[in-house]
């Protein structure tokens, strides 16, 4: 779950690599490194276990010179998370560096075939393979000038099981930048005189607004003036650029100690996106739903991990209740081993921010290969998951770079409960009254989520209360459980405070035997059919003298009666709930997260995107 970058061109390679490191850590942050062709015609190679700012600390201004170079931040996979495993790695000679993101799956018996060819690795890392085996697939190559390394790439790429981004520069040819990918991100951006590759697009946002995408078995030979594609049988491919519309701005932190914050301050703004072009004063029109084929559709399966996941419940609620079609939410990484049922009386609904989550894509491939039609859900324009699937819907909210969810969550409900409206709306289960209504109400959802966010300073007051506590558990019904549960994880998340959510109605099934004065319970009690239930369950938690804190709605005066904390909501319908009440959330998280001196961008253990199972 790395992040790459590289660069040919005409510039000093090595303040570009490090800046697009630091747009890319999210991604992982084991180690940094970087490797440049020095003046020297060797080529350097600089890296540090720990964070981005480990390495620069180590360069102390003086990093290598050069105009090649490529740049690595590691989520280990294979090897400790030390300076030796850290990327970029090499080949024996030392004419070779390679980044890699992925997984080497055959390294053992490769290590061993090339050990026995004379190599002598020095990492732990499936990785170091690749970088041997090209100065194998190399030797006796050299007359084609650049096309040997390109051509020993290709080799190489044939012999591998696995997924790889990877970059590849050689210090004979000053000119040449490879990079391949198979189930693992990489794009090329395009500038004037300079190229550049990546494992995402904030990466390349100072530079370029000119992206390449190099699909699934493909191999690229950056010069400064041109890129050409090729199949790993040495084949050209054609393909047209893309242009992204995100500004560098949106991936700065723009005066925020950190983008977590940012982005859960950014949900007006990002909700309006993502409203915009599909709801009016008229009604809803989710486009991207002209692809499928809705009538042939029985049956939903709402795939996804984490956050998404917890987004997904909401979306099979809303299925059901509006469209009257079956759905269930399921993950993604138990559903791809579980043998479904999948038919083409199927829609697999895949949901996933980065567009790479390894087990919401295999999930895709399970689905499209039983003839089912796939709708993607993601933030990712030119994701893997995109490339599948029979449609994809690009949720509009800008890049995130917070390692955790916030801002793509509340678009994934909102994405998702447009494209149940809209459905309803074309299956005729609910009239156009009641969907302009609706659209009327979703037309105010960033008014209203900017009133939440009004919840800081409280939230701010409440995180000095829990943090020190051993747990927290987080309770609601109806559009309040998905709620709860996304609650818990941004806790747990952030602040590493244990944290569960649960159904309201189950905690006397089992866990209210864990409950004590010490641990507060978060009660979802915003405005719902089912309220005076939820206000039952608050009354069992604390006869068992569990401190409460009630999210509920603004006006809701009995509530107060109830619970020791009361953060009011701004008025909403109730399917709005899972992204008005998140907000405050966050928050808690946030504070809690700042309260226990956690690195709130970076949580320990964690990357973004996932793009290993
Ligand atoms: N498998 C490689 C390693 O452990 C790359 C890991 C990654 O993709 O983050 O170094």
């Amino acid at each position: 779950m790395c992040g790459i970058v590289g660069y040919v061109g005409a510039r000093d390679a090595s303040p570009i690599l490090l800046d697009g490191l630091r747009r890319l850590e999210y991604r992982g942050y084991d180690s940094a490194g970087i490797a440049i062709l020095a003046a020297n015609g060797k080529i350097e190679i600089r890296k540090r276990e720990g964070k981005l700012n480990s390495l620069i600390g180590a360069l102390n201004g003086d990093a290598p010179k050069g105009m090649l170079g490529l740049g690595h931040t590691r989520w280990a996979t294979h090897g400790a998370p030390n300076d030796t495993n850290a990327h970029p790695h090499s080949d024996c000679s030392g004419r070779l560096a390679v980044v890699h993101n992925g997984i080497v799956e055959n390294y053992a018996e490769l290590r061993a075939e090339l050990r026995a060819c004379g190599h002598t690795f020095t990492t732990e890392t499936d990785t170091e393979v690749l970088a041997h085996l090209i100065e194998q697939e190399i030797k006796g190559n050299e007359g084609n000038g650049a096309l040997a390394l390109v051509a020993a790439v290709q080799r190489t790429l044939k012999r591998v099981r696995g997924t790889y981004g990877i970059g590849v520069m050689d210090m004979t040819d000053p000119e040449l930048l490879v990079a391949a990918r198979h189930f693992s991100p990489l794009i090329i951006g395009l500038g004037a005189g300079e190229n550049f590759i990546a494992s995402d697009i904030p990466a390349l946002l100072p530079h370029t607004k000119h992206v390449l995408l190099i699909e699934d078995g493909e191999v690229a030979a950056l010069t400064r003036d041109d890129v050409h594609l090729y199949t790993l049988d040495g084949d050209s491919v054609e393909r047209d650029p893309l242009v992204v519309d995100w500004d560098v701005q949106s991936a700065e932190k723009g005066g925020y100690p950190h983008f977590f914050l940012k982005e859960i301050n950014e949900q007006p703004a990002a909700l309006a996106n993502a409203l915009r072009g599909r709801v009016d004063e008229q009604g809803v029109h989710v486009a991207e739903l002209d692809a499928l084929d809705l009538d042939r559709i029985q049956r939903v399966v709402l795939l996804a991990c984490g956050s998404s996941y917890h987004a997904g419940l909401v979306g099979k609620r809303v299925l059901e209740e509006w469209v009257r079609v079956p759905a269930e939410a399921l993950i993604a990484s138990e559903y791809r081993y579980a043998n479904p049922v999948i038919d083409d009386h199927t829609l697999a609904i895949l949901i996933t921010q980065s567009g790479e989550t390894a087990d919401t894509i295999a999930s895709l491939r399970l689905c499209r290969s039983a003839g089912a039609q796939t709708l993607a859900l993601t933030n990712t324009i030119g994701s893997s998951i995109t490339r599948g699937a029979t449609a994809t819907v690009n949720l509009q909210v800008g890049p995130e770079i917070g390692v955790v969810a916030s801002k793509t969550f509340s678009a994934q409900v909102l994405l998702l409960e447009l494209i149940a409206l809209d459905w309803a709306q074309r299956r005729g289960t609910l009239d156009t009254a009641r969907v302009k209504v609706s659209a009327q109400q979703f037309a105010r959802l960033p008014d209203i989520v900017h009133t939440a966010l009004g919840t800081d300073h409280q939230m701010q007051q409440l995180a000095k209360k829990i943090s020190s506590r051993k747990s927290c558990f987080f309770f609601g019904r109806g559009f309040g459980y998905p709620t709860a549960l996304e609650g818990a994880l941004k806790l747990k998340e952030v602040s590493y405070l244990h944290a569960e959510g649960y159904p309201a109605g189950e905690l006397k099934h089992g866990p209210i035997a864990m409950l004590d004065p010490e641990i507060p319970v978060i009660a979802i009690a915003a405005h719902s059919v089912i309220l005076e239930k939820v206000v039952s369950n608050i009354q069992e938690v604390r006869a068992r003298q569990a401190p409460v804190i009630a999210l509920a709605t603004e006006g809701d005066d009995g509530i107060a009666a109830h619970a020791g904390d009361v953060v009011y909501l701004p008025h909403a319908p109730e399917e709005l709930t899972p992204m008005v009440a998140t907000v405050p959330l966050q928050l808690l998280a946030y504070y809690v997260a700042i309260e226990r001196g956690c690195d709130v961008d970076q949580p320990r253990n964690l990357a973004k995107s996932v793009t290993v199972e």
